[in-house]
């Protein structure tokens, strides 16, 4: 551990014995999971450095940011607008939440049967071991499901920076009436917080570098369409999450080479795994860092996982937002009318979230699709029945995965995810 690191992560009032004990976990995970992989593309070099220095160079460069007057700003879900947080000259950072953290004192105060993720995020603060949480100068909340909604009241008590967001839940034009003003009112306070105006020009620049960003995920999801696939699910799966909390300029570029990389492998017809590996499309609740399990139980069991349908994947990124406004106005409207597609299971009805699965299926050729649920998520795990009904009345294979962030059930996840994949091996 570097001396500066220390430093650093003392200033932040991280608890340095707990901090250690994660970033051991992160590191044996990595390794194990990430480290493993044969045949990965060199560009994800890149993001091996980004994970090694995810606590590191990451933090200090933000901490630099910070000593220069711009502010950071942390959130826990894709309908934060990272648009307006560039357009103040300010950096979004997600709030991982993707693995068990002081789950004893969590349970003090949320109850058991609360998914994995909110009780993450508690884990994190309550064991004071995520520099990103403690150096944010604004942790957005936003009220979604009912889990996230209520544990917000009680994240309020031990946090001095909680903003929180109102979601609509319909998509109707009350809907999207509420929407507007939250993300007008978000405005200001990112002004407010950074001490800029957000004027066209500022907006419009916001647009552009998070544009970008998209862009190039959406060309490293193109890729993946080839067979057999040039990169595995988990390196893409890497790639998405690094998303939420790389330099966003950086981000673009790195994807970029390595999607030109992959390119020639296409032409050269090599693939990351064999031809015949069966193809899965992974639906459901998030991913955040380090949630890997599923992954690595899919890709070390026969199959590849060729796309995403999740906030860490392309429910979150597929929309571009329009670029053409010339006022603050327009350009507002075209940020509200990108994210009030995201077909998030909050929603009431959520047909569109069918219909991007099967477009996807569509797209990505799966074997069969994986729908991922957290334990004691509703919005998801209950989507997933008609869901499930849905696709197999289409003829598409599905299997229904519930789990936690606990690796107890993974004997028993392997027999199930190896037991699916044979059976659309001999269906093929
Ligand atoms: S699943 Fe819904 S609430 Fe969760 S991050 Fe995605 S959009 Fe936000
Ligand atoms: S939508 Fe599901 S996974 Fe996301 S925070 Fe709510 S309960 Fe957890």
């Amino acid at each position: 551990m570097s001396e500066d690191y220390k430093k650093m992560w003392e200033s932040l009032e991280l608890d340095l014995a707990a901090h250690d004990e994660l970033l051991d976990i992160l590191g044996k995970g990595y390794r194990d999971i990430y480290s493993a992989q044969k045949n990965r593309p060199q560009g994800m070099g890149y993001f091996d450095f980004v994970m090694s220095e995810v606590h590191g160079l990451r933090i200090k460069e933000l901490m630099d940011e910070k000593a220069a007057g711009r502010k950071v700003i942390g959130s826990f879900c894709v309908f934060v607008p990272e648009e307006i947080v560039l357009a103040a000259d300010a950096t979004l950072v997600g709030l991982c939440s993707g693995a068990d953290f002081a789950m004893e004192e969590v349970e003090n105060y949320l109850p058991r049967n609360t998914c994995a993720l909110i009780k993450s995020a508690f884990g994190f603060k309550l064991g004071k071991v995520c520099p990103y949480l403690e150096l944010a100068d604004m942790i957005v909340g936003e009220n979604t499901c009912d889990g996230k909604k209520k544990a917000y009241e009680t994240l309020n008590n031990l946090v001095s920076n909680l903003y929180v967001m109102d979601l609509p839940q319909v998509k109707s034009t009350e809907g999207r009436n509420l929407l507007k003003t939250e993300y007008w009112r978000f405005k200001d306070a990112v002004e407010e917080l950074a001490g800029i105006k957000i004027d066209s020009e500022r907006l419009l620049k916001g647009i552009e570098i998070v544009n970008n960003k998209r862009k190039a995920i959406h060309r490293l999801s193109a890729l993946r369409k080839a067979v057999p696939a040039p990169v595995s699910g988990l390196d893409a799966l890497l790639a998405n999450q690094v998303f939420f909390y790389d330099n966003p300029v950086r981000f673009t570029e790195s994807v970029n080479s390595i999607c030109d990389e992959l390119e020639k492998r296409i032409q050269n017809r090599e693939g990351v795994f064999p031809e015949k590996t069966q193809r899965i499309l992974i639906s459901g609740c998030p991913m955040a860092v380090p949630n890997w399990k599923l992954p690595w139980i899919i890709e070390t069991s026969g199959g590849v996982i060729v796309g995403e349908e999740s906030c860490v994947g392309e429910r979150g990124t597929r929309n571009l937002t329009d670029n053409t406004g010339s006022t603050v106005e327009e350009l507002m409207e075209a940020v509200i009318d990108r994210y009030f597609k995201v077909d998030c299971a909050i929603f009431t009805p959520n047909p569109d979230r069918l219909d991007h699965i099967v477009e996807m299926v569509g797209d990505y050729k799966p074997d069969g699709v994986i729908l991922y649920g957290l334990q004691f998520c509703q919005p998801y795990l209950m989507e997933s029945m008609p869901t499930e009904k849905a696709l197999e009345e289409k003829n598409i294979p599905v299997l229904r995965i519930d789990t936690d962030y606990s690796m107890e059930d993974i004997g028993q996840l392997k027999t199930r995810v190896e037991a699916f994949i044979e059976l659309i091996r001999i269906g093929d």
